[in-house]
């Protein structure tokens, strides 16, 4: 497995000084991670770090989409860790660069494509606004869309839409 230099340095500078290079491998952000049970570890949180930390970008970008979308972000695996290394901040960089490449699961293209059209993640529904007005609460306000719309343009996020 051929080891990418430049990705291994990214991985190095976004983390802490490279706290990561501490990692030994215990396994215990494994034992912890409830995603890493339940897909009987497709998901494996030891084996990315090992990975990123080795520049195998390759093994990280050409496997399951679950190899790096399955992490819920719930944080365990960064109090388990016994060399305090952040996890998720690596991983938050695995799926940065997964969207990049043009390879995140579609939910989460379309969920960006409804934020980016309506400034907000569910948009407004008659539905929602009726039983808001049964409960008594008052009318959501209209978000600016166009405001949304030309601040995502202007840091680039409609390029990384799919079908834009
Ligand atoms: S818990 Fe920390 S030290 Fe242990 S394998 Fe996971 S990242 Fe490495
Ligand atoms: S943050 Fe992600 S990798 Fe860490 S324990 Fe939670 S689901 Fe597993």
């Amino acid at each position: 497995m051929a080891t990418d230099f430049e990705f291994r340095k990214q991985v190095l500078d976004m983390h802490m000084s490279g706290v990561i290079k501490y990692c030994y491998q215990c396994n215990r952000c494994t034992d912890y991670c409830p995603v890493a049970e339940v897909t009987d570890n497709a998901y494996n949180p030891r084996q990315n770090i090992l990975n990123a930390l080795l520049g195998f970008k390759d093994a990280i970008f050409s496997a399951e989409k679950i190899a790096i979308w399955g992490c819920t972000v719930c944080d365990t695996c960064d109090e388990v860790c016994p060399q305090s290394i952040e996890l998720t901040e690596i991983f938050k960089l695995l799926k940065n660069q997964s969207v990049i490449n043009g390879d995140a699961p579609d939910y989460y293209y379309l969920q960006a494509k409804t934020i980016f059209e309506n400034a907000k993640a569910v948009p407004p529904q008659p539905a929602i606004e009726r039983r808001r007005q049964q409960l008594g609460l008052p009318a959501v306000a209209a978000p600016d869309v166009n405001e949304l719309t030309t601040l995502l343009k202007n840091m680039g996020i409609d390029k990384k839409l799919k079908g834009e």
